[in-house]
């Protein structure tokens, strides 16, 4: 069966997971978005409350932020056709005491190889925040995610780690100048670079080749 019949499948079943609905304070809602022919791959952390009531990725002051980063409007982030919003943790994990706590481990566990094996046309990854940044760098990331975001280069055109972008993480924005002076501008090019589709001609000359 094609990869395109199998991720709606896949994601029907991740829309009714309920492994680790004991240590969910509101229970489980996984919010994702993805398609087979998603161009972008952005694997984030985990929905906060907001995100979990509106059913809706990245739908928060984070999100606007990321999207300012990226250089695209809501209207393309939220295309699953070219962008494919997988977090860490799909469901809201609650709050502890500094702050939302990590995604639920089970998740990755579970999903994750089986739906990143279901995105063959992905050209860029994006990982945001440590989780992501230790699940696909493993032991090619640095001692701290300020290491890995400054050595970004290292990873290739095709992988760009990124700190997360919420309000709380105000003051590294602000002690660290060349993430939006060095990161940023070569970060959007990578994004519209990844959104350019050829023409089915070239798709069908690379496919015979
Ligand atoms: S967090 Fe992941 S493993 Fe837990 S219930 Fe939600 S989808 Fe399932």
């Amino acid at each position: 069966m094609s990869t395109a019949r199998l991720l709606p499948r896949l994601l029907t079943e991740i829309r009714a997971c309920r492994a680790c609905a004991d240590a969910l304070p509101l229970g489980p809602r996984p919010v994702l978005q993805a398609s087979a022919s998603s161009r972008l791959l952005i694997v984030g952390q985990a929905p906060g409350a907001k995100v979990h009531a509106s059913g809706i990725a990245w739908d928060d002051a984070s999100g606007k932020r990321l999207r300012s980063w990226l250089g695209i409007d809501a209207d393309v982030f939220y295309d699953a056709a070219r962008v494919a919003l997988v977090p860490m943790g799909f469901c809201y994990p609650g709050r502890g005491g500094s702050g939302d706590n990590p995604p639920r481990p089970e998740c990755a566990a579970l999903w994750h190889t089986r739906l990143f094996a279901l995105l063959p046309n992905v050209q860029l990854t994006l990982l945001v925040g440590l989780y992501a940044q230790r699940y696909v760098l493993g032991e090619r990331r640095k001692a701290t995610l300020t290491g890995t975001v400054a050595a970004w280069r290292e990873y290739g055109p095709a992988i760009v780690p990124l700190p997360h972008p919420s309000p709380r993480n105000q003051g590294w924005f602000k002690h660290h100048p060349w993430f939006e002076q060095d990161v940023l501008p070569a970060l959007r090019e990578r994004v519209a670079a990844a959104m350019v589709v050829a023409p089915a001609s070239i798709q069908k000359r690379r496919l015979r080749t």
